[in-house]
C-alpha cells in the first residue's frame, strides 16, 4: 500500500489522469480529501515500482505504508517463530552454536566438538564449503568435511550448522546440516535463497556485509516464499569506519528487527569483531540486547587454525564465557539452552 502526495495546487485533471494511469497499471487508487491531493493506492496485479510512480505528473512523493516483507513481517506471526531442532527450541531459549571457521581434519573437529559439548554449547558450527576472499586461501574439505561433521554429530549428538555456497550444493549440504547456513557474501544470491528454502531444513541467513534491514528481510522473504518457515536471521557486523574491529557489530538492529519480524535473531560476534579478545564482551552484549542465539568460532589451537584463527576462542575461553552468558540471559528474563 502506498500513499501518493501531489504538489500543492496540482490541477484536479492531473490527479484524475494519474488515477486513470494507475488503474491501467493494475493498481486500485482511492482519492483522499486533504489540503493537497492524496491518493491511497493498493498494489493489485501491478508490478510497477514505487519509484516509477513518482514520475507521474504532479506527484511530489510516494511513500510505502506497509512493509514488503509480508511473510517475514511481525503481523504474519505475532507470537514469533519458534521451532525444534532435535531437543533444542530455536527462538525460545538462547542457544549457542560453536566450532571452527572451517572443518580441517577429523580429529581437530572432534576435539572441538567435545569441548563445545562439555562447555555447554548446543550446536556444532563449521564450514565444509567456505567463501574465502582470496582464491589462494583454504576453501574447506567439501564432501569430506561434511562426513567429518556427521561423525562429530554422531559422537557428541550436537546438531550441525554448516554453510551452503551454491544452489547446486544445497541437496548434498542439506543431507548433513541440521541448519543450513547462508553466508554474508551470499545474502543476495537469490537462486541460492530459493533453493535453500526448498531443502527441508531450517535456514540461518547471515546479514550481508553492507545490507540494510530492508534488504536483509527481503532476502529472508525469498527463503520463506520457497516454503521454508524456519528462518533465523544472524547479525554478523557490517562495514563501517572501524579499524579496531573487522566489522561493526550492529546490535542496534536487534530491537528494530524484533519490531519488524517474527523470525528468531542470532548474533555472530566472532566475524563481527575479528578478534578473540573482543568476542566475550560482544557475546554478552548480544544476549543482553535480546539475541536468541550466538554463533561463535572456537578452535582447539587458534594459532594453528587454517581460517580465522585471530577471532577463534580457545576451549578454555569458551568454557569461561558460557556461565557468563547464562547469567546475562537470566538477567534479561531468558534461559540459556
Ligand atoms: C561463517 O560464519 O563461517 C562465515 C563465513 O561468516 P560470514 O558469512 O558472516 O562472513
Ligand atoms: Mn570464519
Amino acid at each position: 500500500m502506498y500513499l501518493i502526495t501531489f504538489r500543492p495546487g496540482t490541477p484536479r485533471e492531473e490527479v484524475e489522469s494519474a488515477v486513470s494511469a494507475l488503474t491501467r497499471l493494475g493498481f486500485e487508487a482511492q482519492r483522499i480529501e486533504a489540503e493537497v491531493p492524496l491518493l491511497l493506492i493498493r498494489r493489485d496485479s501491478g508490478w510497477v515500482e514505487a519509484g516509477s510512480l513518482g514520475r507521474l505528473p504532479g506527484v511530489l512523493e510516494v511513500v510505502r505504508l506497509a512493509p514488503e516483507w509480508r511473510l517475514a513481517g511481525r503481523d504474519a506471526k505475532p507470537g514469533g517463530t519458534t521451532f525444534r531442532v532435535r531437543e533444542l527450541e530455536v527462538g525460545k531459549t538462547v542457544l549457542i552454536a560453536a566450532g571452527p571457521c572451517v572443518v580441517e581434519d577429523e580429529k581437530t573437529l572432534l576435539d572441538t566438538a567435545r569441548a563445545v559439548r562439555q562447555a555447554g554449547g548446543h550446536f556444532l558450527r563449521g564450514g565444509a564449503f567456505k567463501p574465502r576472499t582470496s582464491p589462494y586461501a583454504f576453501h574447506g574439505e567439501g564432501a569430506e568435511g561434511l562426513a567429518a561433521l556427521r561423525r562429530a554429530r554422531d559422537e557428541t549428538s550436537l546438531p550441525v550448522i554448516t554453510e551452503c555456497l551454491d544452489p547446486r550444493q544445497v541437496e548434498a549440504v542439506a543431507e548433513t546440516a541440521d541448519i543450513l547456513q547462508i553466508g554474508a557474501r551470499s545474502m543476495q544470491n537469490f537462486p541460492l535463497l530459493r533453493e535453500a528454502g526448498r531443502a527441508g531444513k531450517p535456514v540461518l541467513l547471515k546479514r550481508g556485509l553492507g545490507a540494510t534491514l530492508e534488504e536483509w528481510l527481503l532476502a529472508a522473504e525469498h527463503v520463506l516464499l520457497s516454503g521454508e518457515e524456519r528462518v533465523i536471521l544472524c547479525e554478523r557486523g557490517v562495514r563501517g569506519i572501524a579499524e579496531h574491529s573487522r566489522f561493526t557489530l550492529d546490535l542496534a538492529v536487534l530491537p528494530r528487527l524484533r519490531e519488524e519480524t517474527h523470525l528468531p535473531i542470532w548474533v555472530d560476534p566472532s566475524h563481527a569483531t575479528g578478534r578473540a579478545a573482543s568476542v566475550p564482551a560482544m557475546a554478552r552484549a548480544a544476549v543482553a540486547a535480546g539475541a536468541d542465539g550466538l554463533l561463535l568460532e572456537v578452535h582447539p589451537d587458534p594459532a594453528a587454525a587454517l581460517s580465522d584463527g585471530a577471532q577463534a576462542l580457545g576451549p578454555a575461553e569458551f568454557q569461561a564465557l558460557v556461565p557468563q552468558l547464562r547469567a546475562v540471559a537470566a538477567a534479561v528474563g531468558r534461559t540459556l539452552g
